[in-house]
């Protein structure tokens, strides 16, 4: 189990209840830390807390997505930020909890989510890697920096790849929930978003799905 979550108190809290449930656990407290320890893909579930000090955990969801996790990630956000609560799906997490929160639900919600996840098959993350806290991807030592909407874009198309992703599942993962996203717009996106990992050493190809969105590889 990785725990990501920067306040020491809540973080202890975890780590003694799960460690009592049984779980072995990893603890990060910021999202460079997470996608280190994240990165094996030996994890059986994520915890991870939405506002982190040098990334947002929806960054790093999507970034550990793209390197293959397909463990179960349970969101931890403050009560008050409902639009986190429901962008934090379309980042690729499975379920949310709201701080505070009763930890025999976590427990019960991360069991259900480990359930659900059974079925999941490997992804692969064709190669590239994405850093949640810099907004970067990079491919052997080439780095690209991207804009936080551009990086968004891509992890939308990096988790799923070799399928064709909806421009309203891009528009999901890109864009603050409730957004008016034109299509456009997106398409605008996908250009610049194509013309910057032009610069990688062996650059994924993004496929325009006509009538449905975009498709890496
Ligand atoms: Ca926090």
């Amino acid at each position: 189990m990785l725990v990501v979550e920067d306040d020491p108190r809540l973080r202890d809290i975890l780590q003694r209840g799960l460690s009592r449930e049984g779980f072995d656990v990893l603890l990060a407290a910021s999202g460079e830390d997470a996608m280190r320890k994240g990165a094996d893909g030996d994890v059986a579930a994520v915890i991870l807390d939405i506002g982190l000090p040098d990334a947002d955990g929806r960054d790093v969801c999507q970034a550990l997505r793209a390197r293959g996790l397909t463990a179960p990630v349970i969101f931890l956000t403050a009560r008050d930020a409902l639009v986190d609560r429901l962008a934090g799906f379309d980042a690729g997490g499975d379920d949310y909890m709201m701080k505070p929160f009763e930890f025999e639900e976590l427990i019960a919600r991360l069991q259900a989510a480990m359930r659900r996840a059974g079925e999941h098959g490997a992804l692969e993350g064709a190669g590239l890697v994405l850093d949640p806290a810099a907004h970067a991807v990079q491919q052997g030592d080439v780095r690209v920096a991207l804009t936080p909407t551009e990086f968004r874009v891509l992890g939308a198309l990096l988790a799923r790849p070799g399928e064709a992703v909806r421009r309203q599942d891009i528009v999901r993962s890109g864009w603050p929930a409730g957004a008016i996203v034109s299509d456009n717009s997106v398409d605008a996106y996908i250009a610049r978003v194509r013309r910057k990992v032009r610069d990688l050493p062996d650059p994924p190809q993004i496929t325009t799905v006509v009538g449905v969105g975009y498709r890496l590889g």
